[in-house]
């Protein structure tokens, strides 16, 4: 099946000059969610994976399927302010000025093996921020997997060095 098909290019969002892929196309298919989600944990099961973190809000829709095919728990990682307990905090830079993603500091017990999807990576700013966090909790950081990767912006050499998996490219 053709993932890139179902994936809407969309103009100028959400600046001028920017090619937004749109993935709520595949996710609204019903043959092109249950294809892109089969071929995903297909590729992460050898990671064996102990627990799948998602980055709000896009990596929450592919974690946590993922999650539940693989036999793994789901943990999330959230914008600033949003999660109820004790926190890890990581900042890291945007185009202009900075963010920030937060991880319950008890979601991931020392040791385990950690697992972190998005749906895209661009600059890899969001991914690295993450792995940042893991590294936090002594989990071990065993992979990233993606729906898509923007390869011109070679997000991948700012992400630590273990298996990176994506099913497209742009
Ligand atoms: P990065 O931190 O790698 O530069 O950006 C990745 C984050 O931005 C991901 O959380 C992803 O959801 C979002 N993102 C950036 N560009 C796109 C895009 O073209 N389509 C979608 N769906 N998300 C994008």
């Amino acid at each position: 099946m053709d993932i890139k098909a179902l994936i809407r290019d969309i103009p100028d969002f959400p600046q001028p000059g920017i090619i937004f892929r749109d993935i709520t196309t595949l996710l609204r298919d019903p043959q092109g969610l249950k294809y892109t989600l089969d071929l995903l944990s297909e590729q992460c099961a050898p990671l064996r994976p102990d627990y799948i973190v998602g980055m709000e809000s896009r990596g929450f829709i592919f974690a946590t399927p993922l999650a539940y095919q693989l036999n793994a728990g789901f943990v999330p990682v959230r914008k600033p302010g949003k999660l109820p307990a004790a926190a890890y905090s990581q900042e890291y830079a945007l185009e202009y000025g900075t963010d920030r993603l937060e991880l319950h500091k008890d979601a991931i017990p020392a040791g385990s093996r950690v697992l972190i999807t998005d749906d895209v990576i661009a600059t890899g700013g969001t991914a690295a921020a993450t792995a940042k966090l893991i590294q936090q909790t002594g989990g071990e950081l065993v992979g990233f997997a993606f729906l898509s990767e923007l390869t011109f912006l070679k997000g991948r050499q700012a992400l630590p060095d273990v298996p990176v998996i994506s099913l497209i490219e742009y």
